[in-house]
């Protein structure tokens, strides 16, 4: 086994990390040690359900069994080492995943509900030109652990909301692109959806891409999330610059994946992310040729208002431009929203999440972005 898996498995005890195991891998788990299923699934209730993650506190489990799991398993959720509060609300919080390294993840309060917005990797490989976390290097992909340890603390936090339900959604818009670390959110996404776990609705989770046409494909076979986009822009030579991962999967070729992803799932639509850039995509012209883009495709558009960060050459688009753009997608059918701001001033924005990432991603191994495309 190579140093990377057995991070991701096991610590280095090699103890199984039962944190990140949805189900049918503790069913399997407990049952290659003897135990059965239905003792799976009293500790998938006792960790995500109770947030226990003491096996002496599960105390409906035969000594015998708490004993194994004492000693070939933990259950363990990387330390949350910050925590910041924006005046709107927005709630940012720091993991350490490791020595080197710390994940964002940010509480977007609403009127009725809490949006929790997971981080998949400690960096990002894609380098879009215009966000943090891409300007700031790639260290390694999260664990299931990691991912799901995200939610596991904020949701049993003793100081947290005390209702039931402490969030009500969860998106995949943190840092990283999470379809390049499918292995590790796959687990993720069923623990979501059990509900011997969290039991969310598939209407409340959503993976956001870049546009990874592959895994796309595969999500949409293995599972039923809601999927967003990120386009933003309406033509390959733009987002060529913009999103360079565009230059191996062209919009023609994404936009058919979006096509082949409402085939399977016929009662979904794609959202459209579309971030707003000062005169780069902002033009009217750009809003009707992305209208023209997505006739064919049942899609919600949500227009992000660029959030800056430091060392960025792009500036938000003004807020007459926007509502412009918006008003001619609307004019052609096309349900658009303006996303609101939100946790600006703890730099919790969309783009903003930048942790702290050991970079060891040589220069030529990246996307190239050209900076000068600002
Ligand atoms: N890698 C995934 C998810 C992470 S980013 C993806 O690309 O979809 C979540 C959203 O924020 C994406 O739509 C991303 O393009 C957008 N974003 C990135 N930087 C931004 C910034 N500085 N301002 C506004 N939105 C940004």
């Amino acid at each position: 086994m190579s140093s990377l898996e057995l991070h991701a498995e096991s610590d280095p005890a090699g103890r199984a990390n039962l944190l990140g195991f949805d189900r049918a891998a503790l069913e399997n788990w407990v049952g290659a040690r003897g135990a059965r299923a239905f003792h799976a699934r009293q500790i998938l209730g006792w960790i995500h359900r109770r947030g226990i993650a003491d096996f002496d506190r599960m105390t409906d489990l035969a000594l015998g069994l708490r004993a194994m799991l004492l000693e070939a398993a933990d259950c363990v959720c990387p330390p949350a080492v910050g925590r910041a509060v924006d005046a709107d609300g927005t709630e940012k919080w720091l993991f350490q995943v490791d020595a080197c390294n710390a994940v964002e993840t940010v509480i977007i309060p609403d009127e009725d509900r809490r949006t929790l917005c997971v981080s998949s990797q400690a960096g990002c490989v894609l380098n879009c030109a215009f966000c943090a976390t891409g300007a700031q290097g790639f260290s390694r992909n999260l664990t299931s652990a990691e991912i799901v340890g995200q939610l596991w603390r904020i949701w049993h936090d003793p100081d947290g909301s005390k209702s039931d339900r402490p969030i009500q959604n969860v998106v995949f818009m943190g840092m990283g692109e999470p379809l390049a670390n499918y292995h590790a959110l796959s687990p993720v996404l069923r623990l979501l959806l059990d509900d011997l776990a969290y039991g969310f609705s598939k209407w409340r989770v959503t993976v956001s891409t870049a546009g990874l046409v592959p895994l796309i494909d595969r999500l949409s076979t293995e599972h039923d999330v809601a999927l967003a986009v990120s386009l933003h822009a309406a033509d390959d030579a733009l987002r060529d610059r913009l999103v360079p991962i565009n230059r191996a999967h062209p919009l023609a070729e994404l936009l058919a994946a979006c096509r082949r992803y409402v085939a399977r799932h016929p009662e979904r639509e794609i959202l459209i992310e579309y971030v707003m850039l000062d005169g780069v995509n902002d033009q009217l012209a750009d809003a009707r040729a992305l209208a023209r883009l997505l006739r064919a495709i049942p899609a919600k558009v949500n227009l992000i208002p660029f959030n800056p960060f430091p060392g960025t050459a792009f500036a938000t688009s003004p807020e007459s431009r926007i509502l412009a753009f918006q008003k001619i997608l609307i004019g052609q059918g096309l349900r658009t929203l303006i996303r609101k701001p939100r946790g600006q001033s703890i730099q919790a924005a969309c783009g903003q999440l930048a942790g702290s990432v050991a970079n060891r991603l040589p220069e030529q191994f990246r996307f190239a972005s050209p900076r000068a495309c600002a």
